[in-house]
This record gives C-alpha cells, sequence and structure tokens, in this order.
C-alpha cells in the first residue's frame, strides 16, 4: 500500500462531474477508488457546483451507475443556496431566481421570499443558476431590477461543461458574465471556488483541511477553490491539459489523468 502524503489524508473530496462520472457514464476506476478509500476508513464527500440537482438526486443517479454515495455526504449550489443568501444578506431576503425549480426550491425552503422572475415586484437578490430559458427579455428584466438596488449572486462561475459524447454545455457563468457586461458589476458566486461549499464540508464533519484533499478537473474551480481553501489537491487533467496556465499561482500537489491512474498511484 502507498505512503504518500495522500495516504495519509482522512478525508477526501470529490468534484462529481469531469472526475467521477462524465454525463451518466462513471469515470473507470471512480467505484474501485471510493471502495478502497471506504474500507480503509477514509471520509468520502462529494461537492459540486451542479444548480439543478439535489444531493437526493444524484445520489440516486449514482447509484443507478453503479456508484454509492449518501446524500449528506454530497454537498451541491442546489441544497446550500437558500442558507447561503441567509448569511450573506443577514435573514431572509425577497429574492428572484432565474434557475432550475430545485434552486428555487433551496430559496423557499431557507424562508426567504420568492418573487417570480418576471414580476414587477422589486426583489432584494437575483440568483442566477443554469438556466436553459434564459433570454434576451430576462437579461433586461434582470439587469432592470439591478438598477433598482437588487444584488446578483450566481450559483458558480462554470461557463460551461462537457456533456455526452463532448458536447460543450454553456453553464451559470455564460450567464452572469452577460449580466456583469450590461449592469457593470462584478458578480458574487455561491459554488467553488468560492469558501462556502468548501466551509460546509469542513464545518459539518468537524474536518481538519490539513487532513483533506481535493479531486477535481477544473482548474479554476476545484483547484483554486481547494488550494485557497488550505486543502491538498489532486488535478484530474484528461479533458482540460492546458488549463493550469490560466492561473499561474496555483500548484496542485498531484496531477493525473482520469481516476483509474490515481486510483494507481494511490495503491503503489
Ligand atoms: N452545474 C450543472 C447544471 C451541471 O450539469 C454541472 C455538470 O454537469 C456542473 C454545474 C458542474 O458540476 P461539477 O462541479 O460536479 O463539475
Ligand atoms: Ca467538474
Amino acid at each position: 500500500m502507498g505512503n504518500t502524503a495522500m495516504n495519509s489524508m482522512k478525508a477526501f473530496l470529490f468534484d462529481l462531474d469531469g472526475c467521477i462520472y462524465y454525463g451518466d457514464t462513471p469515470a473507470a476506476g471512480a467505484k474501485e477508488l471510493l471502495e478502497l478509500l471506504k474500507h480503509e476508513g477514509k471520509r468520502c464527500f462529494f461537492v459540486t457546483n451542479n444548480s439543478t440537482q439535489t444531493a437526493k438526486e444524484i445520489a440516486s443517479k449514482m447509484s443507478r451507475i453503479g456508484i454509492q454515495a449518501e446524500p449528506e455526504d454530497i454537498v451541491t449550489v442546489t441544497d446550500n443556496a437558500g442558507h447561503y443568501l441567509k448569511g450573506k444578506f443577514g435573514g431572509c431576503v425577497k429574492v428572484k431566481v432565474a434557475g432550475s425549480e430545485a434552486l428555487q426550491s433551496s430559496v423557499l425552503g431557507a424562508g426567504h421570499e420568492l418573487i417570480p422572475i418576471d414580476s414587477p415586484m422589486p426583489a432584494d437578490v437575483i440568483l442566477v443558476g443554469r438556466d436553459v430559458t434564459f433570454d434576451y427579455d430576462k437579461l433586461q428584466m434582470i439587469v432592470n431590477d439591478v438598477h433598482r438596488g437588487a444584488k446578483v449572486i450566481g450559483a458558480n462561475c462554470d461557463s460551461h461543461h462537457v456533456g455526452t459524447g463532448g458536447v460543450i454545455v454553456p453553464e451559470t457563468g455564460s450567464l452572469t458574465a452577460a449580466i456583469e457586461t450590461v449592469a457593470g458589476l462584478k458578480i458574487e458566486h455561491i459554488g467553488k471556488p468560492s469558501p462556502y461549499l468548501f466551509e460546509c464540508v469542513l464545518n459539518r464533519y468537524g474536518l481538519d483541511p490539513d487532513h483533506c484533499i481535493m479531486v477535481g478537473d477544473n482548474f479554476m474551480t476545484d483547484m483554486a477553490g481547494g488550494v485557497q481553501a488550505g486543502l491538498r489537491t489532486v488535478w484530474i487533467n484528461e479533458h482540460n491539459p492546458y488549463l493550469r496556465e490560466s492561473m499561474p499561482g496555483i500548484f496542485p500537489d498531484y496531477i493525473v489523468k482520469n481516476m483509474e491512474q490515481l486510483l494507481n498511484i494511490y495503491t503503489k
């Protein structure tokens, strides 16, 4: 069995899409590595910028593709957005959501007042997630709400993710970039690389960052976020080998092609 700093870690935080699975296809080696880690008594958590699915939905999708995970061990932007807004704005606020039904439920579940996105009523906050109905009219509504004092919060900053068959799927970051351009502001995002989701895991389970390692494929979200949260990092770079150059100050502890290679390093 290996004897590296990685083997001495107590908890592993895994990104999901592009790391544990690709759409509906499990990554080769992921199931075996997770089973081995659990067998050795390591804690395994999953931290995802997904703004459309809840932890429960993701756990059942994972189970369907043969990877076991408890919903409690999956930390999503979707489930935590309502709670984040409470902390950020010091209590319940009036929120418009450009995003999924699950994101809207998160806002309601935390006790905020949910205002329809096309309502003429003003909102305190506009929460933007992956919104497949986003269009010019919605952009105009949001920008004019901003001019009436609404704050905009993005679920995540990913410009895109790679979908089944390698197709580029536009993500929340492309929508918040459009709002930033027209409204002339800088939008804060809830998901990785911001510290919030990392803090959710570390605080909820009383983990010491020195004993935790973040494994992910997105250099800007998983690696930058993991380093800033004080974790060790593993970069899965099979699909994004050049991204590193765009963030010269961030150095992952390990760089591997995929989960199979990570399993090899861990067991050798
Ligand atoms: N948001 C949505 C809606 C997604 O579908 C995905 C990936 O499929 C992501 C975010 C990125 O998730 P992750 O952080 O697990 O890579
Ligand atoms: Ca990912």
